[in-house]
């Protein structure tokens, strides 16, 4: 196991196995010229699962698969599989915008995907097809539902924004309320070249808490930083599920970050708003370096991990970091 320069361990990483998505959130993609990585530069699911196995012995014991949409890549449910065959220790969680889900749940929760979290930034159709630009958001209801059905721990996040969607904490608490799922509120972050970010546009975690118990009585929950991760908990008042809220900018969580991330093309990042990069796939494509090569990087990389919130006092512009959300993974 190892510690980061300010006592930190790294348990948990989370993989996005590709940059491509099937929606086109305002907020997330931009309006930069579209440009996603060449094929040949995205890692194999062989390259991938050699990663994780590195990882694994370094203590890694989460991992989660994001994307752009991982259910765009081809044979995801494959990966699923080998990582179930090779790494059956992993708790493997995914993160997806539900919308390519029907039909699959009942092989996801097979391959060993207990959990799941789903993207949904609002309740109402029409909005949904404004932010994402695609009519989809019957089959993300749908496959919440399913998920639910079939017994998988769901958790929907949903990024708060000032006149976007902040009308909606109401509904979103009473559907926590009325559905077994944690809905999560995240902050609007700063992050990705040509970014829509602006501090009009945030909602601070104590307004959002606020508007939620014009709804319903919140307790907190006491965190559990492997299983709630940044997110602080709430129950609600005669209700089934739970409310989360994720606050990045206005209450840090640096000193619990746990995680690292590597993006589809092999980058390690070690901070959601560093730029800074370690390139793993050379050394997974050099015949002439093994996995001791990958865990000096990863263990490099992991002592230097930044502490975020200090990259954010210097934020200029709408952005602290370059690359979009979709192509980091979130
Ligand atoms: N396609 C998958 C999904 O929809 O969950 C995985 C990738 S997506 C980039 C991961 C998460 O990042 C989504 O919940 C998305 O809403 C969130 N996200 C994107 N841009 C964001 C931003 N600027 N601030 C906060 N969250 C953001």
């Amino acid at each position: 196991m190892i510690t980061d320069s300010h006592g930190r361990y790294v348990s948990y990483i989370r993989l996005s196995v590709t940059d491509r998505c099937n929606l086109k959130c305002f907020y997330c993609r931009t309006d930069c010229a579209e440009s996603f990585i060449d094929h040949e530069h995205i890692l194999s699911y062989e390259e991938m699962l050699r990663l994780v196995k590195a990882a694994q012995t370094m203590q890694v014991r989460k991992l989660r698969l994001t994307g752009g949409e991982p259910f765009v890549r081809k044979d995801f449910l494959a990966f699923l599989g080998m990582l179930k065959e090779e790494c059956p220790e992993l708790d493997v969680r995914v993160t997806t915008n539900g919308t390519l889900l029907g039909g699959k749940i009942p092989a996801l929760k097979h391959l060993g995907v207990q959990r799941i979290n789903i993207s949904l930034d609002t309740l109402n159709r029409d909005r949904f097809t404004k932010i994402t630009g695609r009519d989809f958001h019957d089959r993300v209801m749908r496959a919440i539902e399913d998920c639910l059905h079939y017994g998988l721990t769901v958790k929907i996040n949903a990024v708060a924004m000032k006149g976007v969607n902040d009308d909606e904490i109401g509904a979103f608490t009473r559907f926590a309320r009325d559905y077994p799922v944690d809905v999560r509120f995240i902050e609007f972050m700063p992050i990705g070249g040509c970014s829509h970010w602006k501090r009009e546009y945030t909602l601070p975690a104590s307004d959002i808490l606020d508007r939620a118990r014009e709804e319903a009585d919140l307790t907190p929950i006491e965190r559990h930083a492997d299983t709630d991760g940044p997110a602080r908990l709430y129950s609600i008042d005669g209700g089934t599920g739970r409310l989360g809220v994720i606050s990045a900018l206005s209450d840090h969580f640096c000193d619990t970050c746990n995680r690292l991330r590597i993006t589809s093309d092999g980058r390690l990042r070690t901070c959601l708003f560093s730029d800074k990069e370690y390139r793993l796939r050379p050394i997974l494509r050099s015949p002439k370096l093994d996995d001791e090569a990958l865990l000096r990087v990863m263990t490099r990389a992991t002592l230097s991990k930044p502490l975020g919130y200090k990259l954010l006092e210097h934020l200029q512009g709408n952005s602290v970091c370059s690359k979009v959300m979709s192509s980091i993974g979130g």
